[in-house]
């Protein structure tokens, strides 16, 4: 990470530093954050910055500029992040600026479609927040998510895609072949056809430690991750289907597997539980509260946990956690747009709408199409699908693909 340009002033208290340092941690902006209530240099520095007042949080950049207590609307305009679109109407507004989002624009953008992405925080989108990625296709010795990010965002504004960032989406609705989207900011654009790839969050435990090690012990993916721990120990947590299949994932690489359950029992399937049970490099411990992570010199070593039956504390000496406590679709903002989502909110998508070879009325006498959703013209693609497979790979693939019948559905339109 470059030297940080930007000093936050402020206090461990104050609501409003939280949100401006949230605002630089999202945009992946570095800063350095000085505490006025330890440090008294800095303390003066924020009561001359604003004539003997002690405003926080105080900005100081390396223009030699202040910004006190900004909006977050404020701190894009001076960092620089374009916020407002050029015009109102597009061919294609994708919602989105990950691997699926960016592989889409510039598939759409190198063949003359208008299009605009609307970002609410990094570009690269989770990929983007990812220390090292060693399986994306093109390279060989792995690459930072940071490059890759810049990377597709590059070849995203070589082809002339529109970026918006610090812009969230928070409704979508259609008129016939329009389909319109509302920004944070209240702005309305409208285009023939949308594109949602606002990807997903993995659940966190929100424990000590857990921001700190990321990418670093602990982990959300063992596809991912599960290689880099060769001959080693690791320990899953989670009581779910997926952290019991993710266990059995591990064996392959792990000697042996340390499965951490909160409640008294496996809540997956039976086959899987009955796997899990008898096999022999993974070891159960039920009832075990995970409380805390700690290491030293960026390297994990110890996952603090309590026996929640007799309270007392336990120390997992590991150097790799997975956490699968399950994962959240980004699609809230979907709630009055008519895309069907499944049970556990993300978007369905082509066959899957179809059900006993019925005809789905919107969509006349054809079927949509692989990446269409319940609303002609709203296509899906990556994270946020359903039945999608949690790749950067496959999310970009899937962007591509969207692209493509994208193209299509604007022939018809
Ligand atoms: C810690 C970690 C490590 C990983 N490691 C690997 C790895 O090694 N290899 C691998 O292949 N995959 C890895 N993955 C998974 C990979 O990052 C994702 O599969 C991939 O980024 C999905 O791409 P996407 O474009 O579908 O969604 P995302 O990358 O999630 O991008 C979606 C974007 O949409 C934005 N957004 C959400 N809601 C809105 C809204 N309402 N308005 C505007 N914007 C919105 C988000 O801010 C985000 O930038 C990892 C994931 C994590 C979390």
């Amino acid at each position: 990470m470059s030297e940080p340009q930007i000093t936050v002033y402020g206090a461990f208290w104050c609501p409003d530093c939280h949100r401006s340092k949230q605002f630089l941690g999202e945009h992946q902006i570095p800063y350095h954050w000085v505490d006025i209530e330890d440090d008294k240099t800095g303390e003066q520095i924020v009561i001359h910055a604003n004539k003997g007042k002690r405003r926080i949080p105080t900005l100081a950049f390396a223009d030699g500029s202040i910004l006190s207590n900004p909006s977050n609307t404020e701190l894009a305009a001076k960092l620089g992040l374009k916020t407002t679109a050029d015009r109102h109407h597009y061919d294609l507004i994708i919602a989105g600026g990950g691997p699926a989002g960016l592989t889409a624009a510039l598939y759409t953008s190198r063949e003359g479609i208008d299009t605009m992405v609307v970002e609410k925080a990094a570009l690269g989108g989770q990929a983007a927040a990812t220390m090292h990625l060693d399986n994306v296709p093109g390279f060989p010795d792995g690459v930072s998510g940071k490059e890759l990010s810049g990377r597709l965002r590059a070849q995203a504004e070589r082809f002339g895609v529109e970026l918006l960032q610090a812009q969230q989406i928070d409704r979508i609705h259609s008129h016939g072949n329009y389909h319109c989207v509302v920004t944070s900011d209240g702005s309305e654009y409208s285009a023939l056809a949308i594109l949602l790839a606002t990807g997903s969050r993995y659940r966190r435990l929100g424990i000590p430690g857990e921001e700190d090690y990321l990418g670093a012990g602990v982990h959300f993916c063992a596809t991912c991750d599960g290689p880099f721990y060769k001959g080693r120990s690791v320990a899953v947590i989670g009581g779910g289907n997926s952290a019991a299949e993710e266990s059995l994932f591990l064996t392959r690489f792990a000697d042996r597997v340390s499965l951490l359950v909160r409640g008294s029992e496996l809540k997956a399937s039976q086959i899987i539980r009955e796997k899990v049970l008898d096999h022999p490099q993974i070891k159960i411990h039920f009832n075990t509260e995970v409380e805390g992570f700690r290491g030293a010199e960026s390297k994990l070593h110890t996952i603090q946990a309590r026996d929640s039956l007799s309270g007392e504390s336990t120390d997992f000496e590991v150097p790799g956690a997975f956490v699968f406590i399950g994962l959240d679709p980004n699609t809230a903002f979907l709630g009055s747009s008519g895309v069907l989502l499944d049970s556990q909110g993300f978007v369905v998508t082509g066959h899957s709408l179809v059900h006993d070879g019925e005809a789905i009325p919107q969509f006349g006498g054809s079927e949509p199409r692989i990446l269409e959703t319940s609303v002609p013209g709203i296509f899906a693609a990556g994270d946020v699908r359903a039945d999608s497979t949690k790749q950067v790979a496959s999310a970009a693939g899937e962007g591509a693909a969207a692209a493509l019948m994208i193209r299509d559905h604007l022939n018809t339109v």
